[in-house]
């Protein structure tokens, strides 16, 4: 059966850098929808261009937009043993229609893990992340700022969304790659 895990964690909590190694260890596809989005800007599409003032300002794109990426990826991609979702669902009502997308084929969402990390530790690794990616959203404070009072109202409630299930695992995000890579391996390994 098919795996759908949930990546979760505020920014700069190192979902992409996790993603990487988790793809190659448990087979997945990994769906960024911020770096999907990203990728529309870059190429000057109409998506991109509605999406680039959004998130240029700390904001989230429409829910319809994003829920109509993840459901061309699942639909596109083959050959893998699940799919790896990061910085997808970021709003009640994107898990919500996640979870209808999936029930049509009889599936569910298997795990959702969580890496935390304190606010204060967000501003420091975004601010470390920027130059290295040079990401126009990871340019400003008070662009960040946003983005982490963005997280803490339309996205924080997805927690208790994934433990009303039972599907939520969280990990210590604090510590080093390979320290929080061998948290989030224990968790999977489960599944
Ligand atoms: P990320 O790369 O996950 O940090 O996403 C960068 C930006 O893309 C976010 O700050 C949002 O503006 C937008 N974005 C990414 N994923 C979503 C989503 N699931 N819902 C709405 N906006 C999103």
């Amino acid at each position: 059966m098919t795996k759908y895990y949930i990546l979760f964690g505020p920014p700069g909590a190192g979902k992409g850098t996790q993603a990487t190694a988790m793809v190659e260890r448990y087979n997945l596809h990994h769906i960024s929808t911020g770096a999907l989005l990203r990728k529309e800007i870059a190429a000057g599409t109409e998506l991109g261009l509605k999406a680039k003032e959004l998130i240029e300002n700390g904001c989230l794109v429409p829910d319809e937009v994003v829920e109509g990426m993840i459901e061309s990826e699942f639909r596109t991609i083959k050959g893998v043993d699940g799919f790896l979702l990061d910085g997808f669902p970021r709003t009640i009502a994107q898990a919500e229609s996640l979870d209808a997308l999936l029930s049509k084929t009889g599936e569910q969402v298997t795990a959702t893990v969580s890496i935390m990390i304190p606010d204060a530790m967000i501003m420091e690794r975004i601010k470390g992340r920027a130059l290295k990616e040079g990401r126009a959203d990871d340019a400003s404070e008070e662009i960040i700022n946003n983005r982490i009072s963005t997280y803490h109202q339309q996205t924080e409630p997805l927690i208790n969304y994934y433990k009303n299930s039972d599907k939520y695992h969280e990990v210590d995000g604090t510590g080093n790659i390979d320290q929080v890579k061998e948290s989030i391996f224990a968790v999977m390994d489960k599944f």
